[in-house]
């Protein structure tokens, strides 16, 4: 059984993380395949080589010479390169780069040289074969990426490959020109890799120990989620959760693998286990966690008998599908409606789409409320327990924050409010001691 690594820019940001990785892989002979990030910030005020090299392209293509240009990323590498005592020289490398930059090489090309040259790097130090994404990771001709193909390919080299270092954020398309997945995308690579590779565990080590119950800038030393589950991550990623590419669980959930997520500066910690199903495994809490996002308005609506008032609903939300805004909830009562959208979404339109309502349904009441945040209290610890949403009501009146709206998923496995954006971390903090605190 093999598992399959992925290390963070944060990770590999200078020689120093690279003993640390290469002491990890080493000290479990399955860690076969290994997915690199760029190299990250190394302090603070540090810059990312994948952003030196975004950087990099807009000076090329402004005219700067190449060669300077590519002179503060070179020096990275090399610098890498020199602390590890490794006689590999990347320079051929770099003619290639710059020759395709001269002739008018692709913004994606340019980014992704950055998880290209410290897989090259890594792939020596810890005497792996290096697999360089364009040749298994596919996108098709209209940019999407190609599971299929990409599942047929991988899979096919890393059987032949017992011992691989993969970059991530990249593959091929259908031409051979190189494309990026969007930013963090290398979290995306390493499931990739891990359905491919057929994997009993993807190992994702970052920078923290896991995921935490609430998020620590506004609740102090919040408790680490042990066990997850692929929905309730769902939830929680998009209620705000940072921590993993959003579309990274997608590969691995297909196939049934769990997710860790482990701390390269603290390896002797469990981190969070991510899996597709925990029925069997209690949760410490009743909930699991607590994320939120602000920055929503919901688009009110009153009319009389609207419960009876034929394709009210369809016509309502065809009007806003025609502006292009996406619903996040919907809650109803008998003659009320209310869709809380994002409120971006509302830029430059509210005029437009506030007539196009008033026409489309003939609301007797319509106003459009802004400045409501949504917080997302999940936990599959909450099916079968009953006074979940009285707890959360509870703690939130307690402490005088008025609840603006109300949504249960129909799953069970999460309560959502709306509240006024001022109102926001007091609340996470409030839901945050009613039930861990209190647990303890
Ligand atoms: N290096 C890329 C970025 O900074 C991809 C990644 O790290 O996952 O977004």
């Amino acid at each position: 059984m093999s598992k399959v690594v992925k290390f963070g820019g944060s990770s590999l940001a200078d020689a120093k993380q690279f003993r640390k990785v290469a002491d990890i892989i080493r000290a479990d002979s399955e860690r076969c395949y290994v997915v690199p990030s760029a190299p990250g910030k190394r302090f603070k005020d540090d810059t990312k080589v994948t952003d030196l090299l975004y950087r990099c392209y807009e000076m090329v293509v402004s005219g700067e010479d190449f060669a300077k240009a590519f002179a503060p990323i070179r020096e990275r590498y090399d610098g890498i390169i020199a602390d590890l005592g490794l006689s590999l020289s990347l320079e051929d490398e770099y003619v290639k780069i710059g020759t395709e930059f001269r002739n008018g090489t692709n913004r994606d090309y340019a980014a992704s040289r950055g998880e290209y040259l410290n897989g090259i790097i890594l792939a020596d130090y810890l005497g792996y074969e290096f697999v360089d994404a364009a040749r298994g990771i596919f996108f098709d001709r209209d940019g999407k990426f190609d599971a299929d193909v990409t599942n047929a390919c991988l899979g096919a080299i890393l059987d032949r490959t017992p011992r691989a270092v993969i970059p991530g954020f990249y593959g091929a398309m259908p031409d051979g020109s190189i494309k990026t997945f969007s930013r963090g995308g290398s979290d995306f690579t390493g499931s990739v890799v891990a359905k491919a590779a057929n994997a009993s565990l993807y190992e994702n080590w970052t920078d923290v120990s896991g995921f935490l119950v609430a998020d620590p800038r506004i609740v102090k030393d919040p408790k680490g989620i042990e066990v997850i589950t692929y929905s309730e991550l769902r939830e929680l990623s998009y209620m705000g959760a940072g921590v993993l590419h959003e579309d990274a669980i997608f590969p691995v959930r297909s196939a049934n693998i769990p997710i860790n997520i482990k701390n390269t500066n603290a390896p002797e910690d469990k981190g969070t286990l991510i899996v597709p199903s925990a029925e069997n495994i209690p949760s410490k809490y009743v909930i699991t966690g607590i994320a939120g996002k602000k920055d929503f308005s919901a688009i009110s609506i009153e009319k009389d008998r609207m419960n009876t008032s034929k394709g009210f609903m369809r016509r309502l939300l065809q009007v806003l599908e025609n502006h292009e805004i996406f619903p996040e909830h919907i809650p109803t009562g008998i003659d009320t409606v209310s869709v809380v959208v994002n409120s971006k979404e509302l830029d430059g339109q509210r005029e437009k789409l506030s007539e196009r309502i008033r026409e489309t349904v003939r609301p007797d009441h319509f106003e459009i409320i802004d400045g409501l945040a949504l917080i997302a209290v999940v936990g599959r610890g909450m099916k079968s327990v009953k006074g979940i949403a009285t707890r959360v009501f509870a703690a939130l009146s307690h402490a005088d924050i008025n609840i603006r709206m109300i949504d249960q998923g129909s799953s069970e496995l999460n309560i959502i409010v709306a509240i006024n954006e001022a109102d926001f971390e007091k609340a996470i903090q409030v839901i945050y001691d009613m039930f861990i605190l209190s647990e303890q």
